[in-house]
């Protein structure tokens, strides 16, 4: 066969599977404790909807989404992010009126089509959250205090949290023109998609890939109206007092159009130069904007696949307890029976083939990690007992009743450490 996987598309195999597994059962946990529910959306969508929610200045809708013409002749995008998806499905489904708390997340895979390369890859997946409705620095410190408990959680050292304001409307209205004369002014040092951009939006490039921080860090800063400063004032005040540890990041531009006041980032640096492991803000006005209630609202995005790279030394072994082995041809059937048995129990239990020879399926026991081989041949069947052999330190064996096994390995187990 001579058909790859395409680039920046991979294949999760086992450890790295499962640690994306846990990672995600461990969101679960937490976004319960917090009130969240989960919504699935689909993962093509019309293009239109990210043109206009994403916006069409952004790296996203310029050149990284999936985007094609169905066979209905529709103009359709493979999902390059959530949050256009869920304030879709907010609207459509009249959720304002729901009586819910506003608060959904999501797990799934996005598609980009950037450049592929360490923690970079052309299908990811996310996990994110959005709290639609409420307005209030509450909830812009309790969103990302749910994203630093929800990293703390799966296990991740070493973050840092950056947060920045990025006004409303109003406050970013003169901004605009005094950053978009500064640019002009200095246009010889920006790339040329920026010259290309900055008369529709100035700030994408402080948000540039190639110079963004460069010219973030000399361009003038934002200066917030009243309310926009009180806002992030409350906000990081609350942060503290819930014990979140950041850092204010004055250059800090998120690359959506749809972001007002808080945003914020947190990023690791084992991660080398893709260290950015979850971002967002509150968009205030998008929901209206894409026709919907005014429905202010804050969320973020974090990349699983970052976060299990940051844990791959962690991912858990995983192995069954028990590992069933037939000593010979007669003792097939009966082996077989046990091993439904045992599942039936609750408790793991796998074989290699039953038809092999016994040093072969020994060979399979040690390696899978089980703590326990149960053995039968010919006289154990006939007897109606099984061996009992320790894989671990020990590798004692032992015969047991054959009806009083699973009692016998539920005391075993119970005291073995889980593989
Ligand atoms: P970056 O600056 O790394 O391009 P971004 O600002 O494009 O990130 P967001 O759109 O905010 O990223 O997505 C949230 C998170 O999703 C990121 O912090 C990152 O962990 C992850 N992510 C984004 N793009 C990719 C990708 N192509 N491959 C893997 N993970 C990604
Ligand atoms: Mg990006």
């Amino acid at each position: 066969m001579n058909i790859h996987s395409l680039r920046g598309f991979r294949d999760l195999l086992p450890p790295e599977s499962t640690l994306f597994a846990c990672i995600e059962a461990s969101a679960r946990e937490v976004f319960a404790l917090y009130g969240y529910q989960e919504i699935r959306i689909p993962t093509i969508e019309s293009k239109e909807l990210f043109v206009k929610s994403t916006g069409d200045t952004t790296d996203i809708v310029e050149k990284e989404m999936y985007a094609f013409t169905d066979q209905g002749g529709r103009e359709v995008a493979v999902r390059p992010e959530g949050t256009p998806g869920v304030v879709r499905a907010y609207i459509e489904q009249n959720l304002s009126q729901s009586g819910r708390n506003g608060k959904y997340f999501y797990i799934g895979n996005m598609f980009r089509a950037e450049r592929p390369q360490a923690g970079r890859y052309r299908e990811f997946t996310q996990i994110g959250a959005e709290y639609i409705g409420n307005a209030s620095p509450f909830a812009d410190a309790e969103t990302i205090t749910l994203l630093v408990r929800l990293l703390e959680k799966a296990g991740l050292p070493g973050l840092s949290v950056e947060i920045n304001s990025l006004g409303c409307g109003e406050c970013r209205k003169s901004y605009r023109e005094i950053l978009l004369n500064h640019l002009k002014a200095n246009i010889a040092t920006l790339c040329e998609p920026c010259k290309n951009r900055i008369d529709r939006n100035p700030l994408r490039a402080l948000d540039c890939k190639i110079d963004g921080p460069a010219l973030a860090e000399k361009a003038p800063k934002l200066t917030l109206c009243a309310p926009c400063a009180e806002h992030f004032d409350r906000t990081r005040t609350l942060l503290k007092s819930s014990g979140v540890e950041f850092t204010v990041n004055l250059n800090m531009v998120r690359g959506l159009d749809y972001y007002t006041r808080t945003v914020f980032e947190v990023k690791s640096s084992a991660l080398g130069s893709q260290d950015a492991v979850a971002g967002g803000g509150r968009y205030d006005d998008l929901v209206k904007s894409m026709g919907g209630p005014q429905a202010p609202a804050i969320g973020w995005a974090m990349g699983v696949d970052r976060v299990a790279m940051l844990l791959k030394d962690k991912a858990p072994a995983t192995a069954p307890a028990v590992f069933v082995i037939a000593a010979s041809k007669e003792a097939q059937d009966a082996a077989f029976k046990i091993l439904g048995e045992l599942r039936a129990q609750n408790i793991s239990a796998d074989f290699s083939n039953l038809e092999l020879s016994l040093k072969s399926q020994l060979r399979s026991a040690d390696r899978s990690g089980a703590v326990i081989a149960v053995l039968l041949g010919e006289e154990e069947v006939r007897n109606s007992v099984c061996a009992i052999k320790f894989l671990k330190e020990k590798r004692e064996q032992q015969i047991v009743p054959a009806a009083g096994l699973i009692t016998e390995l539920k005391q075993i187990l119970g005291n073995a450490p889980t593989p």
